[in-house]
This record gives C-alpha cells, structure tokens and sequence, in this order.
C-alpha cells in the first residue's frame, strides 16, 4: 500500500486544500492529511477545530485520514509508513520555503520523498489567511471553502468579534 502525507496548518481547509487532497487520493492508496502544529502563526482555529473541519471536507473520500502531529515531520512519516511527503504550490513564491524544506527532511531521512502537485489555477491566489480576511468583512466564502464549514467559519468569526 502507497501512502502520502499531506502537512499542514489547515486554518481553515480551504477549497485549495481540498483539491490537492483529491488529487493525492487519486494517487496514492492512502493519505493522512496532518494539522501541525506551527509556533509561530496564532490560529483562528483550535487543532481539534482544524481536525473536524478537514474531517467534514473530506467525508466522501474514503482514503484520507485526518491526524495531528508536532513533532518532525519526517518522524510521522516513518510511524505511518509514508514515504512521501505531497504539497502545494501556487506560485514561485512558495517554492523557495518549500523546496528547502523538502531538502531538509531528504537529509533527515533519505526514504521520504516530496512531490508538488501544482495548485489548480482556480486557487492560485487562495490561502487561510485570504479566508480569514475576507471573512472578517463578511464576504461570500462559498467560493474559497467548502461549503460543509462555510457556518463554522462564519461562527467562528462573530465569536471573536
Ligand atoms: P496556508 O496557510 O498558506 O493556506 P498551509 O500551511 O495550510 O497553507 O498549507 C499546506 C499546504 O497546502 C502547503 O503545501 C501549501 O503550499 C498548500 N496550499 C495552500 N493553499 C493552496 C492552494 N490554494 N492551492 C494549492 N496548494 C495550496
């Protein structure tokens, strides 16, 4: 069985997300999709909160597993039998962090590949942090999420006023 881990902050899942999600699901036999834990972003959402979100984006794939993770990636990896690691890539910009990072873990572990799926040129521009702007001034999500969190989100904000 081919398995693929899919890391990230997920806060929220946005609809950018989800389609390199399907798209892995279609590759691979199995994919964990994993919220870590970054020390440096302050998340709207709580890890458990980001959890369910991708767990109600995801319901209908039967391959994909939502898990949580704040140790090396590369460890969750070898716990899980992954051997590669998918991520996304909208634009240049993202691509000097992330192929740095995927030369770290290749060092860490030699085993574990990365491979970049290229966002669908629906998403290019589309991020969490775009959500949560955008959400702030009641916009219209119905475009950048999923709609089965589209009221969480909404929730979310008016809770924080
Ligand atoms: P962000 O906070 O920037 O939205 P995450 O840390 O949650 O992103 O991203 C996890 C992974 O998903 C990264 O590989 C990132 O490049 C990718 N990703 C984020 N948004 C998109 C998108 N719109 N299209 C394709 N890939 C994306």
């Amino acid at each position: 069985m081919t398995s693929a881990v899919y890391p990230g902050s997920f806060d929220p899942i946005t609809l950018g997300h989800l389609n390199i999600i399907k798209r892995a699901s279609l590759i691979f036999d199995k994919v964990h999709v994993v919220v870590m834990v970054n020390s440096d972003k302050r998340p709207l959402f709580t890890r458990e909160e980001r959890m369910e979100l991708i767990r109600k984006s995801t319901k209908t794939y039967s391959n994909v597993v939502v898990d949580t993770w704040d140790d090396l990636l590369v460890k969750y990896c070898k716990e899980n039998d992954a051997k590669v690691v998918v991520k996304g890539l909208r634009a240049v910009s993202d691509f000097d962090w992330e192929f740095q990072m995927a030369l770290a873990n290749k060092k860490i572990d030699p085993n574990i590949d990365t491979l970049f799926l290229a966002s669908s040129e629906k998403y290019t521009y589309l991020s969490s942090t775009v959500v949560k702007e955008m959400a702030k001034y009641g916009a219209d999500l119905s475009g950048f999420v999923p709609r089965e969190i589209l009221d969480d989100i909404v929730n979310k904000i008016a809770e924080r006023g």
